[in-house]
């Protein structure tokens, strides 16, 4: 399961996950679950234009099973903002109570696409030419929410049944894996990156550990992760490892009586000396090393998002001129 091209794969009978290389910044992957007159999708992408063209390949697909329902595994928009193409049919659009409330708070696509029209020319105007260019943000209007979720939900589509894990908040703050007990395949949205490092916006750190051992206990035959190449168990538990090895290099470090900006330089250098200096998007590090401050420090308030992505510029450049 190691290659890593894009387009459709089928991974278990009527099931299929949608994969886009190279798995870095906006570049997600989405899921097809098709039954008996009817289909599910997991996830939309980053735009229209990615969303129309995938929709386009999975056309043979939901021929005789038209999507029906959408389940968005979370509010970021590279696995929503495509939503849609799909309300004008009628679609159910299923997500967890926090990813709800995040699509309704989160600043729109318009003002995405107007910021990225007006860049300055420093790190952070590269910066988020490097992640956020190749994608066109105009037009979008995400569709609310039609049926927002407590807990886990079991739906039933086609005749197949299709389980809604809420793990969250994690990653964000209502993070859904869609289980196919039937084909033993998980969708992990962002739960699950690999080969790029995480960001953790959310937390707890430790109940993103958690979500991991869910998805091994549940022992899925695959796992389509929200980026980079499709996995099994193996991919679960070396990323679950990593978690554990921020989480344990966090805690060390504000014992020591570092600041968080000062404990996320310093472990970014640990990392130089693991397997994990190979993994795409580093400067995604001191995000999820502000976000676990807050476990560790009564009151403490994470940066906010223009200041989060400050840091992440300044970390991308000086990455790019070492
Ligand atoms: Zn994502």
């Amino acid at each position: 399961m190691s290659s890593f091209t894009r387009g459709l794969f089928e991974v278990g009978y009527g099931v299929h996950a949608f994969v886009q290389p190279d798995g870095t910044w906006g570049w997600s992957n989405a899921g097809l679950i098709q039954g008996d007159g009817e289909s599910l999708l997991v996830d939309t992408l980053f735009d229209l234009r990615l969303t129309r063209q995938m929709l386009e390949e999975m056309a043979p697909l939901v021929d005789s099973a038209p999507i029906t329902a959408v389940a968005n595994t979370h509010a970021n928009g590279d696995h929503c903002f495509g939503n849609q193409l799909l309300s004008d049919q009628g679609v159910r659009f299923y997500a967890s109570q926090g990813t709800t409330h995040e699509l309704a708070e989160m600043s729109t696509a318009a003002a995405m696409g107007e910021m990225m029209r007006t860049l300055p020319d420093d790190d952070m105007g590269k910066f988020m030419t490097h992640a956020f260019g190749p994608f066109h943000f105009d037009d979008i209007v995400v569709p609310p929410i039609t049926d927002p979720f407590e807990g886990d939900l079991a739906l039933e589509v086609g005749g197949r049944r299709i389980d809604l894990l809420n793990v969250g908040p994690a990653h964000t703050s209502g993070d859904v894996v869609a289980w196919l007990p039937d084909e033993r395949v998980l969708f992990a949205g962002d739960i699950l990156f690999i080969g790029g490092t995480p960001i953790m916006w959310g937390g707890p750190i430790s109940n993103w550990i958690r979500a991991c051992d869910r998805i091994i206990e549940l022992a899925p035959s695959v796992v389509v992760p929200g980026h980079g190449p499709l996995t099994d168990v193996a991919g679960v538990r070396e990323f679950s490892q990593y978690l554990s090895f921020i989480e344990d290099g966090v805690r060390r470090r504000h014992e020591a009586g570092m600041s968080p900006r000062e404990a996320s330089l310093d472990l970014d250098d640990e990392i130089d000396d693991t397997s994990y200096a190979t993994w795409s998007d580093r400067e995604r590090l001191t995000v999820t090393v502000h976000s676990a401050w807050s476990e560790l420090e009564l009151g403490y308030e994470p940066p906010g998002l223009g200041e989060m992505f400050t840091l992440m510029a300044t970390d991308y450049a000086a990455r790019m001129h070492s």
